[in-house]
This record gives C-alpha cells, sequence and structure tokens, in this order.
C-alpha cells in the first residue's frame, strides 16, 4: 500500500491489552468433565435425531468427532452418517448448567478486571490495559486465567494476546485447543498476511467468493489491495476489511454491565441560563454528537429520544418521542430532539433555561461479533 492510501486509514492505537478468551468445545467439554467416560467418544452435544424424526442440529461437536468432519449447525441426522455407530454419543444441551459454569468462568476474569465483554457464554473480550493485579504482561494474566480456569473449574480454553480486539480473537482461533498466541504490534501485518480470508473473524463466504474473483485469498493480498478498490466494492465493509488486513480495530471493550445499559443521557446545568434558542439547540445538538460516538461505540440504536429542561423556578419538563426506526445517527436524534424543543421551548425561554438534557433509550443492539460483518447481504 502506498503512503496516500495509508492517509485513508485511521491512525493505529496499539497502547491496549487485549485479551480474547475462548472456551475449547465448551458445552462438550463440561458434559466430559461430568461423565469421563465420554472423553474418548465422538461426542455430539444435541439431541439424538433417532429420537427427533431426524430433527436437530449438533450444538457443539468434541474434538474426536471434528475429525470425523462434525462441526456446530450441522444436522444431526449428518453427524449420524459420519461417525461409527459405536464412536457417537449424542448428549441433549443443559444451558442451565453452561450458563452456571459460565459464571463461574467470568468471576476469574473478574479478578482480573471488570473489563469484560461476553460474546457467548464461552467467549469474552478482556481489556487488561490497567487491571487489578497490577500485572504489567498480558500473556501473564491470560496464562494465569487460562491455568485457573483449567485448574479450579476443569477446563481448557485458548487465548489471543495483543492490542486489539480483532486481532485477540484472531489470535485465539489460531491455535485451538489449549491454545497461547500473542500478537506484538510489530508481528502483527505479517500474522495477519500469511491468513487466509475464510480466517478473517466477520467475512462470510459470499464475500470470500467475491474476494476469491478479485484473486484475494489472503491477509497479505488485501494489504495489497487499494482501500479505494474495496471501498467501491464492499462500501464500508469494505473499509472495515483494509483495516482489519492492517492490524487496525479501534473498536473498545465495552464492559458488560455498561451494556446492560437501559440509557444514555446528557444533562448540563447553565449559569448564566439560556435566554436563545439557537444557544439552546446548538447545545442540543453537540449532546446528539456525543451519544451518536457512546453508541456507536457500544453497538447500540435508539428507538426513543428524550429530552429534559428545566427552567429558573425548577420546573422540569421532559418530552419524550418514539422514532420510526432506531438509530444512531446525530442528525436524527437531532431532528427528533428539535420538534421536541420547538413544541415547549417558548415558555421556558421566557423565564430562561436553567438545565437542558437529551437522552436516548429503548435500544436495539448488534453484536460485533453475531453479525457476519462483511457478508453484505
Ligand atoms: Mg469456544
Amino acid at each position: 500500500m502506498n503512503e496516500k492510501e495509508g492517509d485513508l486509514l485511521p491512525r493505529n492505537d496499539t497502547h491496549r491489552r487485549i485479551i480474547h478468551l475462548d472456551m475449547d468445545a465448551f458445552y462438550a467439554s463440561v458434559e466430559t468433565r461430568d461423565n469421563p467416560r465420554l472423553a474418548k467418544k465422538a461426542l455430539i452435544v444435541g439431541r439424538d435425531p433417532r429420537e427427533t424424526n431426524g430433527h436437530g442440529v449438533v450444538t457443539t461437536a468434541n474434538y474426536v468427532a471434528r475429525k470425523y468432519g462434525v462441526h456446530s449447525a450441522m444436522p444431526t441426522m449428518k453427524a449420524l452418517r459420519l461417525i461409527p455407530r459405536d464412536q457417537i454419543v449424542f448428549v441433549t444441551p443443559n444451558f442451565p448448567k453452561y450458563r452456571a459454569v459460565s459464571a463461574e468462568i467470568h468471576q476469574l476474569m473478574h479478578e482480573i478486571t471488570d473489563q469484560v465483554q461476553s460474546i457467548s457464554l464461552d467467549e469474552a473480550y478482556l481489556d487488561v490495559t490497567e487491571n487489578k493485579l497490577g500485572i504489567k504482561s498480558a500473556l501473564q494474566l491470560a496464562v494465569r486465567l487460562q491455568t485457573k480456569i483449567r485448574q479450579e473449574i476443569g477446563l481448557n480454553s485458548s487465548f489471543g494476546v495483543t492490542y486489539n480486539k480483532f486481532l485477540a480473537k484472531m489470535g485465539s482461533e489460531y491455535s485451538k485447543p489449549f491454545g497461547r498466541t500473542i500478537i506484538l504490534p510489530s508481528e502483527a501485518k505479517g500474522f495477519l498476511a500469511k491468513q487466509e480470508i475464510a480466517q478473517f473473524h466477520g467475512i462470510g463466504p459470499k464475500t470470500q467468493e467475491k474476494l476469491h474473483k478479485m484473486g484475494i485469498y489472503t491477509g497479505g493480498d488485501l494489504q495489497k489491495t487499494p482501500v479505494r478498490t474495496l471501498l467501491k466494492q464492499f462500501n464500508k465493509m469494505g473499509y472495515l476489511m483494509a483495516e482489519h488486513a492492517n492490524g487496525i480495530d479501534l473498536s473498545r471493550v465495552v464492559a458488560d454491565d455498561e451494556r446492560n445499559r437501559k440509557s444514555i443521557g446528557i444533562e448540563r446545568t447553565y449559569e448564566p441560563s439560556i435566554f436563545s434558542e439557537q444557544t439552546a439547540l446548538t447545545n442540543m445538538r453537540n449532546y446528539c454528537a456525543r451519544l451518536e460516538e457512546e453508541m456507536r461505540e457500544r453497538g447500540f440504536y435508539a428507538n426513543t429520544v428524550v429530552i429534559k429542561v428545566r427552567n429558573l423556578d425548577f420546573v422540569t419538563v421532559t418530552k419524550r418521542r418514539k422514532l420510526s426506526q432506531a438509530t444512531n445517527d446525530k442528525n436524527e436524534l437531532y431532528a427528533s430532539a428539535k420538534d421536541l424543543f420547538v413544541t415547549i421551548s417558548s415558555g421556558y425561554l421566557n423565564e430562561g433555561i436553567r438545565l437542558l438534557g437529551v437522552t436516548v433509550t429503548d435500544f436495539s443492539r448488534t453484536d460485533y461479533a453475531q453479525i457476519d460483518l462483511f457478508s453484505g447481504n
């Protein structure tokens, strides 16, 4: 990539220390732990298709079953065809048990930091840049966590340690099971260059096909492709691919308790108070820009906008509007906030506004790991 191209990408941030921890064949491992006789069998967590008229899919397969080509989401009927009858064992999923084990794993994570973002029961990102143990080495922390999970809970996991979420996930995938991968900033582009694009987290089959037609098979090929070309072919997703291929992912670890927030609001008191509609609207416009940023970081889309206005006599009014479509766009948020404001502003402006606030609530969410970011459908 030439320098001009590089200018299209944001400046990288390599100062954070991020761990992606992923349990190995989680549900199957829990079942084996609780019934060790299953360990040598090809274990399928999923209902036996012979008892369900052939319905159902594999929830998790252990590593023995995977050797026969069985994987998650495969119809259980197909698994039954691939594995010899004396080898295969079906276990009906026990989600309350998996949730309980997941909670134990999370307790061990929270010994290190509360900056834990769960992706599913068996997978989480940890930002350990600052941590409760005061240990600088993220690798040391990750090894400690992996060892504790094995000793105290009896399960194996894999991790990736590096400076952003995307790379950390690539790292934990890289050497499973019981994997330990550390990617230093200086190694990131080299590591990515060697990966098949199928390994790139978020690139779905359709996009892979299209990339292959463009002669792009590896991260290295992606790195050599002009950002403009990727933008043209895949829009926003192309840009994301270019960022990722170059080891850039600025999205932050959004702690679980933060994700569960029901609303995000900004309000300020004004001294002296506001008498000008223009001033009030300018402030609200700025709030909306900040709300957009906050929501983007969390993957939130608001369905409702609320404004709050208080006058000098401490009379407070809130007005809310349900949006026709969930959004995190500052202009759309502002348009609603402004509409709400003008319905009440005249009275308040005469007396002077002491407090002004905008809140977004009633969120729809997207999950970074659960959407096929690049699928383009
Ligand atoms: Mg897993």
